[in-house]
C-alpha cells in the first residue's frame, strides 16, 4: 500500500472516494465530511503521524488521549502476535479462563491505588461505564436497598457514547439524539473554575462545586443515591482541572451520606497526570475506577473497571451470578498486549518521567511559549494533558461568538501545518504521547503558537 516516500498506491482521492461511499464515521457530519474528503493516515511512529500525501503530523493528542506509549512499539505488536497465534480466543464467561487475562488482573492490580483489588473487563470505556452504572446498582440491590439507585454526575462530563455513558455524561448535543436516556441520573455543575466562577476565588468555586453535589444529594434524598461519578480531570469536555480543594470535599460528601465514589480514569489512567491514576494526582480514593484508551495505548481495543473491596467483597459474599458482561470481556489478544503495554511502562519508568521531567517540562513551555498570546484566555493542565482558553479580550475573558467557531479555525490551521491539536469548543486541548522527548515538546508547542497566530490572522 506504501511506496518509499509512505505514500499511498491508492491516491488519497480514491481513497477519500471510497470512503465516502461506505463509511459512516463517529461524531461527524458525514455529508459535510463526505463533501471535502477526510484525512488518510497511512503510518505511525513515535509521536509522528504521516498521511497519504506523504505529510509528516506531530500528535499532539495520542489518537484520541490513547497512544501513551506511541506509535510502532515492536513488544506490542509481538504481544499480540505470539499471543494470537497461542491463542486467539476464547471467553471468560462459562467457569473458564486463560493466561492472559488472569496475568493482566494482576497487572492492572499491581498499580491501581488504594483497596481496588478486583478487575472486571470490558473493550471499551462505554462499557467499562455501562458495567460501573450496573455495578453500583446491584452492589445496593445485594445490600437490600435497590431504591438506592440514582447515579450522579456532571454537566460537561464525557462518560463514553453508548446508551449508558451517554445518559451519564453531561454532554448535551449527545443529550438531543437518541433519547430517552436511562433514568435516574441527575447532574451537577462542572468545576470550570476560569468560565463559570465569576468572581470567586479557586478556593471558594471549588466549594460551591462541592456543595452543589449535597444539595443534589439532599434534593433527591440521600437514601435514594447510588453514587457520584466523575473524571478526575474532565477529558472530552476540554480538559478542565478542578480547583484544588474540590476532589477533598466531594469525597467527605460521598463519605458523610455513604455514596460510592466512582472515577472514570479512561483518560487520566496509565500515567497521564503524572501518576499511574489521576486518583492519585487528585488525592481521591474510589470505590471503584474505570479505565481504557492507556490501558493497552490504543493497540487493540480492552477497557476494565477496578473494583474496591467494599463492592467486590459484596458481590463475590452474595451467592449469585452477576449477570453482565461482554463476549470480548478480557480478549486474550488484547489482554496479552496490555500486559505489554504496562510492562513496558514499567520498565521505562514512564508515569515517573510524565510526573517529574516531561509533564512539568511540558506545562511550562506552555506557559512560557502561548502564555502572553492574545488569543490565550488561560492554561490549565497537569502532567501531559492540558486545555486552552481562546478568548476575543484576555482582560475581560469574552468569547468570540459561537457561529465563528474559534476553535475550528484553530484546528484546520493545525491540521494544515502538521500539527493535530483537538478543539472543544473554542478550548483547544493537547494530550501527546507519554513518551514524547523534550524536542518533540519544544516543535510541537512552537507548532501551536504559529497556528495561534494564524487563527489571529483569520479572525482580525
Ligand atoms: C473516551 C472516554 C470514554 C469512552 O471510551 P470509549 O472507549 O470511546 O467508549 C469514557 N470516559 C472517558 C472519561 C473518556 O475520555
Amino acid at each position: 500500500m506504501l511506496d518509499d516516500n509512505n505514500k499511498a498506491s491508492a491516491t488519497t482521492a480514491d481513497i477519500q472516494a471510497l470512503d465516502a461511499e461506505h463509511h459512516l464515521h463517529p461524531f461527524t457530519n458525514t455529508g459535510a465530511l463526505n463533501k471535502k474528503g477526510a484525512r488518510v493516515i497511512t503510518k505511525g511512529e513515535g509521536v509522528y503521524l504521516w498521511d497519504s500525501e506523504g505529510n509528516k503530523i506531530i500528535d499532539g493528542m495520542a489518537g484520541l488521549w490513547c497512544v501513551n506509549m506511541g506509535y510502532g512499539r515492536k513488544e506490542l505488536v509481538e504481544a499480540a502476535n505470539t499471543q494470537m497465534n497461542q491463542l486467539a480466543y476464547y471467553n471468560t464467561f462459562f467457569q473458564t479462563t486463560h493466561t492472559p487475562v488472569a496475568e493482566l488482573a494482576r497487572e492492572i492490580a499491581s498499580v491501581t491505588p488504594g483497596d481496588l483489588n478486583h478487575i472486571f473487563f470490558a473493550n471499551s470505556g462505554s462499557e467499562a461505564i455501562d458495567t460501573i452504572i450496573r455495578l453500583v446498582r446491584q452492589y445496593w440491590a445485594i445490600k437490600g436497598k435497590p431504591y438506592r439507585n440514582i447515579l450522579i454526575s456532571r454537566e460537561n462530563a464525557y462518560h463514553g457514547s453508548t446508551v449508558g455513558g451517554t445518559s451519564l455524561g453531561g454532554m448535551s448535543g449527545m443529550h438531543k439524539q437518541g433519547a430517552p436516556l436511562v433514568p435516574n441520573i441527575e447532574r451537577i455543575r462542572q468545576p470550570y473554575w476560569y468560565g463559570e466562577a465569576g468572581d470567586m476565588s479557586e478556593e471558594e468555586f471549588g466549594i460551591a462545586c462541592a456543595k452543589a453535589l449535597e444539595e443534589k444529594i439532599l434534593e433527591v434524598g440521600p437514601d435514594n443515591v447510588a453514587a457520584f461519578v466523575g473524571e478526575p480531570i474532565q477529558g472530552a469536555g476540554g480538559v478542565i482541572v478542578p480547583p484544588a480543594n474540590y476532589w477533598a470535599e466531594i469525597q467527605k460528601i460521598c463519605q458523610k451520606y455513604d455514596i460510592l465514589l466512582a472515577a472514570d480514569e479512561v483518560i487520566c489512567g496509565f500515567g497521564r497526570t503524572g501518576s499511574w491514576f489521576g486518583s492519585e494526582t487528585l488525592g481521591i480514593t474510589p470505590d471503584i475506577i474505570s479505565m481504557a484508551k492507556g490501558l493497552s495505548s490504543g493497540y487493540l481495543p480492552i477497557a476494565a473497571v477496578a473494583v474496591g473491596d467494599r463492592i467486590s467483597n459484596a458481590l463475590i459474599e452474595h451467592d449469585d451470578d452477576f449477570n453482565h458482561g461482554y463476549t470480548y470481556s478480557g480478549h486474550p489478544v488484547s489482554a496479552a498486549v496490555a500486559i505489554a503495554n504496562i510492562r513496558l511502562m514499567k520498565e521505562e519508568n514512564i508515569v515517573d518521567y510524565v510526573a517529574n521531567d516531561i509533564g512539568p517540562y511540558f506545562q511550562q513551555k506552555l506557559r512560557d511559549t502561548l502564555g502572553e498570546h492574545p488569543l490565550v484566555g488561560h492554561i490549565e493542565g497537569v502532567g501531559l494533558v492540558a486545555g486552552i482558553a481562546l478568548v476575543k479580550d484576555k482582560a475581560t475573558k469574552e468569547l468570540f461568538p459561537d457561529d465563528l467557531d474559534i476553535g475550528m479555525i484553530c484546528r484546520d490551521h493545525c491540521f494544515n501545518n502538521g500539527l493535530i491539536m483537538r478543539a472543544v469548543g473554542s478550548r483547544m486541548v493537547l494530550s501527546p504521547p507519554l513518551v514524547i522527548s523534550r524536542d518533540e515538546v519544544d516543535e510541537l508547542i512552537e507548532k501551536a503558537r504559529l497556528c495561534f497566530d494564524l487563527t489571529l490572522k483569520s479572525v482580525s
